[in-house]
């Protein structure tokens, strides 16, 4: 699959900067940076050891007009990222510059990068497994410093590893009942599938602990959607600034649209809350009210989590009781504000209303509850598990996809076995079991999935 033409793109972010980065790899690299770099010395770019900046020129050879000073780098193959020859132009971070220097690479015989094209080929040349490379911009998008932990351990592979030792468990299987298809001895046969019981057994508990960090995983990945709801005036955009003012982790722009969407974090504890409809919560609006209760049950039907304002200062009202129904069997965490102000509600009967949450009385003018509400929404996401450690982490829909029908196929075998039934039929069901456990390292995944996955990456990756 792997292409041998050369591929260019500019590699640093857009906009103003310091330094930027035009990247070329492939087998023309080092013959277009012969053309269009002209080093202090003299030297030509078939002649720069490999992982050595040297500082020049870039000059268009068309009319000898020198386009910026800059550094070239060149990572000879096969010790580069895509393991092919890589040139990395570094010239000054301006729209211009770059984009004068991606041209001419262009027009010396680079065709323009696909979005994730590098890493892409970093993973057909086995520089990169899957998970690994799908992990890189993981690391480029993490929002906390708990969720780069998570993408650094996957990028180094800590997953990977776990997939792998599993995987090979089922292959020793596979072949242990196959040395049984030889000698079609009952017995044989028995005590084989006997075996095979007991370490399917194994494999699928190491599967479970994978797959008991999904959940954290992935909250760490994409952020924990949360909704503040309650009726007008409770706090919710008091209690969002407070946040936003403390703990504003980052704002981004949301991939793939072309509109200019926000999106704010929350860092409580390393977990990335993403604040959903922050617009309707700043406005002040009162969400059941203003904007309709179907959108108000759209929003909460989204969100991981729903914290749900009361008044302390006020007695439970109808209103309060519509939101609280809101609620039905979602994960909400009960928030009763404004509690430096005498208080007219009966807590028996918001608990009551509550069904069993967590009920916090917390005052957001004053400061007060909210190093509660942080832990709280910690033990929420983390519940049961030892934080980021060095454990191994899924943090990917795909993967917990591949792995729980890997587990399933186990459970098959299983099945199969309980059934009496002869080592060929156990061995379908292994087979099915080692395919699903490739896909997360990408062994055995389609090229329709690879693309797919890459599309998601950006320009330059
Ligand atoms: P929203 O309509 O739910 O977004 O409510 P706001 O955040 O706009 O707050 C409504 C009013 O309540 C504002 O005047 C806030 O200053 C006030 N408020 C918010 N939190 C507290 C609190 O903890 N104590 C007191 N006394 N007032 C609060």
């Amino acid at each position: 699959m792997t292409s041998d033409d050369t591929i260019s793109a500019i590699s640093t972010a857009i906009g103003e900067g310091g330094i930027g980065i035009v990247r070329i790899s492939g087998s023309k690299a080092i013959a277009i940076a012969d053309e269009l770099f002209t080093s202090r010395s003299g030297k030509r770019a078939e002649a720069i050891l490999s992982h050595q900046a040297v500082y020049g020129n870039i000059i268009d050879p068309e009319n000898n007009e020198i386009i910026d000073e800059a550094i070239v780098l060149i990572m000879w193959a096969p010790r580069s990222y895509t393991r092919e020859d890589i040139v990395e132009i570094h010239c000054h971070g301006g729209p211009v510059p770059l984009r004068r220097i991606l041209d001419l690479t262009l027009r010396l015989g680079a065709r323009m990068a696909e979005p994730g094209e590098f890493t892409k080929r970093a993973f057909l040349n086995g520089r990169l497994d899957l998970a690994q490379a799908e992990a890189v911009m993981d690391v480029i998008r993490a929002k906390t410093d708990a969720s780069l932990k998570v993408a650094v351990g996957n990028l180094s592979g800590r997953l990977s590893e776990q997939v792998k030792s599993i995987r090979q468990s089922v292959l020793g299987m596979i072949a242990q009942l196959e040395a049984a298809i030889d000698f079609p001895e009952d017995d044989i046969e028995e005590a084989t599938a006997a075996d095979v019981a007991k370490l399917i057994n194994q494999v699928k508990s190491q599967l479970a602990s994978l797959l008991a960090t999904a959940q954290t995983g992935r909250i760490l990945r994409e952020g924990l959607a949360t909704v503040i709801i309650g009726k007008p005036n409770v706090g919710k955009s008091s209690l969002l600034n407070a946040l936003l003012r403390e703990k504003r982790a980052i704002v981004t722009d949301i991939p793939g649209t072309t509109r200019d969407i926000i999106e704010e974090y929350v860092n409580i504890r390393g977990i990335p809350l993403r604040i959903i409809d922050t617009a309707g919560i700043r406005d002040t609006a009162d969400v059941v009210e203003k904007i309709g209760v179907e959108k108000a049950k759209e929003l909460v039907s989204q969100a991981d989590l729903i914290l749900l304002l009361l008044d302390w200062s006020a007695p439970l009202s109808s209103e309060d009781r519509s939101v609280l129904e809101l609620l039905s069997d979602r994960r909400a965490i009960v928030l009763i504000n404004k509690s430096d102000l005498p208080p007219k509600l009966e807590l028996a009967e918001v608990e009551r209303y509550s069904e069993g949450r967590l009920v916090l009385k917390i005052s957001v003018a004053q400061g007060e509850g909210l190093a509660e509400l942080e832990q709280a929404i910690a033990d929420i996401v983390y519940s049961g598990q030892v934080g980021q450690g060095e454990a191994a982490f899924v943090n990917n829909l795909r993967h917990a996809d591949a792995l729980r029908q890997a587990n399933d196929r186990l459970a098959d075998a299983m099945a199969t076995i309980a059934a009496g039934m002869p080592p060929d039929c156990i061995v379908v069901d292994l087979r099915a079991a080692w395919e699903k456990l490739g896909e997360v390292t990408g062994d055995t995944v389609g090229e329709d999935i690879i693309d797919q996955i890459f599309s998601q990456f950006c320009i330059g990756k």
